[in-house]
């Protein structure tokens, strides 16, 4: 399916510096949390921030996860949909929300849209294991239908938290939801790919193309594949790794 995609690629693009070893990553997840504190104002929110700050790794924030109904849609008995992928990783890739096969297989972008994930960060010379993966919402939405913004707005702290823990380098926004939920925007996704967005004064966030729309759309794998070269060679030059 990706195969006309991948003859766009052009030969220097590996050409890229190596990546440098031994990274040493600072962990700050705290005095990001910090910077959060303001958003918990009601009593209840308030005990989700002491409970997402007192997460220092990610199998403790899962476990708050699973027991968090707060980030549950109003479809009955989902499975939680953490993230996947390396915890170390420069690269973070975010969705918007699980569908069947990852609500039946607890992994996100397992479906026809993950298989597309796949080639593409394949065509990059990234593998799926080298980067992390998660979505705005942890549980499935009924039908597939769009994260509602109050839904979008409850699940934010959680994926904030992970990313401070997984503390990448760059950040990759599946997808217009994704961009804007991250981006706390309403802009196009047009206007919003392409480029790198300062996110939270700490991260490098792109935007480009959800891969189940370039499945309904194949006009959109050209920009994308401008995107992920960008992205790429911006991972080069940060030495990310893996
Ligand atoms: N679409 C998403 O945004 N996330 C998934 O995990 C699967 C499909």
């Amino acid at each position: 399916m990706f195969g006309d995609f991948r003859l766009m690629t052009t030969a220097d693009l590996y050409s890229s510096q190596p990546n440098a070893t031994g990274k040493n990553k600072s962990i700050n997840a705290d005095s990001n949390m910090d910077k959060q504190e303001g958003l918990f104002t009601e009593n209840s929110s308030r005990e989700i921030y002491t409970k997402l700050k007192n997460c220092k790794t990610l199998e403790e924030l899962e476990t708050l996860c699973e027991n968090a109904d707060v980030l549950k849609t109003d479809l009955k008995n989902t499975n939680l949909v953490f993230g996947v992928g390396n915890p170390q990783a420069d690269l973070m890739l975010i969705g918007e929300a699980p569908g069947a096969e990852e609500d039946k297989q607890g992994e996100p972008f397992v479906g026809a849209a993950g298989q597309l994930l796949n080639e593409i960060l394949e065509a990059v010379n990234f593998n799926r294991g080298d980067v992390y993966i998660a979505n705005i919402l942890k549980h499935r939405p009924p039908n597939n239908r769009n994260p509602k913004p109050e839904e979008r707005k409850q699940s934010l702290p959680f994926l904030l938290r992970q990313i401070d823990l997984i503390e990448p380098q760059l950040i990759l926004a599946l997808g217009k939801v994704s961009a804007q939920t991250l981006l706390d925007n309403d802009n196009t996704l047009g206007s919003m790919r392409g480029k790198f967005h300062s996110f939270r004064e700490k991260y490098e966030l792109m935007a480009t193309y959800h891969p189940a729309a370039l499945l309904r759309r194949s006009k959109w794998k050209r920009p994308t594949w401008e995107d992920m070269q960008l992205l790429r060679k911006r991972y080069d030059e940060l030495n990310g790794t893996p």
